[in-house]
């Protein structure tokens, strides 16, 4: 019985490292100091929650849980109604479990939002389909966190992931964000674009750009393959 759950563990914690699994390991209580995928996992779901004001600073998806990460976390905590203890004890990991869906996408949102329009879903972009799938799952997790900013206003994606050929099609710029899966343009209902961008702005997005009907939103500054500095044209 032991080993059985043992190896259960053992799959699990294999899923996470491979990334995509749906809940996050639940056999301790995370805390500062702790480190593994298990944290990694835990800082992807809260990284919409970097900042109380505006600030140029994002939640590192390292899997070593720091000040940076415990701050996070109480956003978190506080913006669900839960003890901001800092810590993923149970009520703080059942929140975190219900943010996200059996497919791995969170509760909000659905991949196919994220498709690229042209019909190649996450193909034909500057990196692989299950990175770009990744890359849009993380994605997902920080416009969660915006939704709830707004008030737990629906938010529309206008574009998602673009295959290399869509964005062109759409006269994107040749370096866009887009073709990694790691940017999105974004309507929230009822809520101006001036609003939008000042949520962006607290949800750890190094690239926001304001249009006059949408917002640009990415995390250009994550990847080895981003745009690679801040960029805020607010
Ligand atoms: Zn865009």
């Amino acid at each position: 019985m032991r080993a059985q759950l043992k190896l259960v563990v053992a799959v699990l914690a294999s899923m996470l490292v491979l990334g995509g699994v749906a809940t996050a390991a639940e056999d301790r209580t995370l805390g500062l100091g702790d480190r593994g995928a298990d944290v990694t996992e835990v800082q992807i779901r809260i990284a919409g929650w970097a900042a109380d004001g505006p600030q140029r600073t994002f939640v590192a998806v390292d899997g070593i849980f720091g000040p940076a990460t415990e701050a996070a976390l109480k956003r978190f905590q506080r913006a669900y109604g839960l003890t901001a203890s800092g810590q993923v004890d149970a009520p703080t990991q059942q929140a975190l479990d219900a943010l996200a869906d059996p497919d791995g996408s969170t509760a909000h949102f659905d991949f196919a939002e994220f498709h690229s329009k042209d019909g190649a879903g996450f193909g034909g972009g500057k990196v692989g389909s299950s990175t770009v799938q990744e890359n849009v799952r993380r994605l997902m997790y920080k416009l969660e966190a915006v939704r709830k900013k707004a008030g737990d206003a629906p938010i529309t994606i206008n574009s998602g992931f673009r295959s290399i050929a869509h964005n062109s099609n759409v006269g994107g710029a040749s370096n866009s964000q887009h073709m990694y899966g790691i940017a999105a343009d974004i309507v929230i209902s009822g809520t101006s674009v001036g609003q939008a961008i000042g949520h962006a702005q607290t949800s750890g997005f190094s690239g926001i750009i304001r249009y006059d009907t949408f917002t640009h939103v990415d995390s250009r500054v994550e990847y080895g393959y981003g745009a690679g500095s801040w960029y805020w044209a607010t």
